[in-house]
């Protein structure tokens, strides 16, 4: 859960998929429920290793 503004939280799910919510929680609920297309594609390990962030958020 990534914060973004005051009041604004960033979801993202393995897949990639993004989403803002006003709580944190709400975006844990969203991420736990998040129907992924296919984990098993390849641009979910590009998402992680492409931004050069070595952060573990
Ligand atoms: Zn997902």
């Amino acid at each position: 859960m990534i914060p973004v503004a005051a009041g604004v939280w960033l979801a993202r799910c393995e897949c990639g998929a993004t989403e803002r919510f006003p709580e944190a929680e709400q975006g844990w609920a969203w991420v736990l429920s998040h129907p992924c297309p296919d984990e098993d594609t390849e641009q979910v390990i590009d998402l992680t290793g492409s931004n050069g962030c070595n952060c573990q958020s």
